[in-house]
């Protein structure tokens, strides 16, 4: 059974007359524990398949089965419940609270799912030294590199047991080094059987995945499995 069904999902946006078609007529099967990357040029639909995809935003048509679920005619509350339980989300920019520790980022999902304190504390704790950062717990972002804030925000997207991973060029923002190494963690979690998508225009870091799924105009031009 796959994780991720996708058929026949179109994103419009209307723009004065002019109709854009961000996806169009996208079908796209994954299973669990892929590592996949999303990849075309700036403007091709990226971000839209992975707002889609993450349940940020609902397609115009198309259907969407996640896990077994219908999630293309949920209500963005809804969308909001399952997004929270099923998917974590890594961004280029990293996204992290300023005036919180390390671990009370990391821990933070973790409050919206009403989990209690001393389990929230331990569950991050637990993540940080898994990414390596066990002794910068009680740093803030700014007190961080860019590769170790990056290592905290994949640590809080873990937080929740997520199915999947979603990556929106989660090495765009880092030294070669810093993405290297970020890099080599993903490896690892994919050989731990975490399912991942990266979306990226970068061609060299769709090419160190294991498939890639190429999108032009909205349109799927290329589905590749590597090995
Ligand atoms: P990428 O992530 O590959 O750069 P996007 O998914 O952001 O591409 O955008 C795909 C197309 O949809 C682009 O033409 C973009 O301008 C358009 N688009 C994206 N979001 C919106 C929006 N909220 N309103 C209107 N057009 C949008
Ligand atoms: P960009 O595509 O400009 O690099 P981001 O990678 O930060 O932007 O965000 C990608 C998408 O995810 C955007 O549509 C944004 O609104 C959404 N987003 C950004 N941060 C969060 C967040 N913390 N939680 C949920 N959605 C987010």
């Amino acid at each position: 059974k796959p994780l991720v069904q996708l058929n026949g999902i179109s994103k419009h946006y209307k723009n004065g007359n002019e109709e854009i078609y961000a996806l169009d007529d996208v079908d796209l099967t994954i299973y669990k524990g892929e590592f996949l990357s999303i990849l075309g040029p700036s403007g091709s639909g990226k971000s839209t398949l992975m707002n889609v995809l993450g349940c940020l935003d609902k397609p115009t048509s198309g259907n969407y089965q996640l896990d077994n679920n219908d999630v293309s005619a949920l209500s963005s509350t809804q969308l909001s419940a399952i997004r929270n339980s099923k998917i974590g989300f890594v961004f280029q920019s990293f996204n992290l609270l300023e005036y919180a520790t390390a671990l009370e980022n990391v821990a933070l999902p973790l409050v919206y799912a009403g989990v209690n304190t001393k389990t929230r504390r331990a569950k991050a704790a637990e993540l940080l030294k898994r990414v390596g950062l066990g002794d910068r717990m009680n740093h803030k972002p700014n007190q961080l590199s860019g590769g170790q804030k990056q290592r905290v925000a994949i640590a809080r997207a873990l937080v929740n047991d997520p199915q999947i991973i979603l990556a929106d060029e989660p090495t765009g923002a880092l030294d070669s080094k810093s993405g290297a190494e970020i890099e080599m963690l993903f490896n690892e979690l994919h050989q731990e059987g975490c399912t991942l998508i990266i979306v990226t225009h970068d061609n060299a870091l769709a090419h160190r995945t294991k498939r890639i799924l190429s999108i032009k105009d909205g349109k799927v031009v290329n589905d590749e499995k590597l090995n």
